[in-house]
C-alpha cells in the first residue's frame, strides 16, 4: 500500500513539473527583459526611520556617469538615525570595512583609506543628497549605510552590466 501511495505521489510530482515548465520559461524571459529596462543612470534610493533602504539591488550600465540621490524620509536627527550610501570597491571586506567605519564618527563614519567608489553625506530625517560617479567596470559591488549598527540591514548589491 505504501508503495502505491509513493508512486501516486511521484506521478503527481512529475505531472506538476511537466505542467509548470512552459510557464517557468516565460517568467524567466520576462524577468530578463525587466532587468534590461531597469538599467538606469539615474538612481533614487529612499530610507526612513525603520533603518532600511527601499532598494537592495541596483542595476547600472558600465562606462556611464551615474547620478544617485539618497532621501532620508524619516524624522529622527542624524545623531540617532543617520543614513548614508557608501559604495565599496569590489575587493573590500564588507564587515571589516563596516567595523572601521563605525569608529570614524569624526568623519561621518567614512573611514580612512581608499576602499570606496562613492558615498553621500550622512543624512538626518528630511534631508537628501545627490552624488555623481563613473560606473565601475562590470561586476557586483556592495553598498551600505555605515552609521553604527545599520549595515546589516542597510546594504545591497550594485550590479554593473
Ligand atoms: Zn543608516
Amino acid at each position: 500500500m505504501k508503495k502505491i501511495i509513493y508512486f501516486l505521489l511521484l506521478g503527481l510530482i512529475i505531472n506538476a513539473c511537466g505542467e509548470s515548465k512552459p510557464s517557468q520559461k516565460q517568467t524567466t524571459s520576462k524577468t530578463e527583459q525587466n532587468s534590461e529596462e531597469e538599467l538606469s543612470t539615474n538612481i533614487v534610493i529612499n530610507s526612513d526611520d525603520t533603518m532600511k533602504f527601499d532598494k537592495n539591488i541596483l542595476l547600472i550600465p558600465a562606462g556611464k556617469k551615474i547620478t544617485l540621490t539618497l532621501n532620508h524620509n524619516g524624522k529622527f536627527p542624524k545623531v540617532g538615525m543617520g543614513h548614508n550610501f557608501v559604495l565599496l570597491k569590489a575587493d573590500t571586506n564588507v564587515s571589516e570595512f563596516a567595523e572601521k567605519a563605525a569608529m570614524a564618527r569624526k568623519t561621518d563614519y567614512i573611514p580612512e583609506g581608499d576602499q570606496t567608489i562613492a558615498y553621500t553625506k550622512l543624512l538626518g530625517g528630511g534631508e537628501s543628497d545627490t552624488i555623481t560617479f563613473d560606473a565601475p567596470k562590470k561586476g557586483y559591488y556592495t553598498f551600505l549605510c555605515t552609521f553604527p549598527g545599520h549595515w546589516q540591514l542597510m546594504k545591497g548589491k550594485l550590479i554593473v552590466k
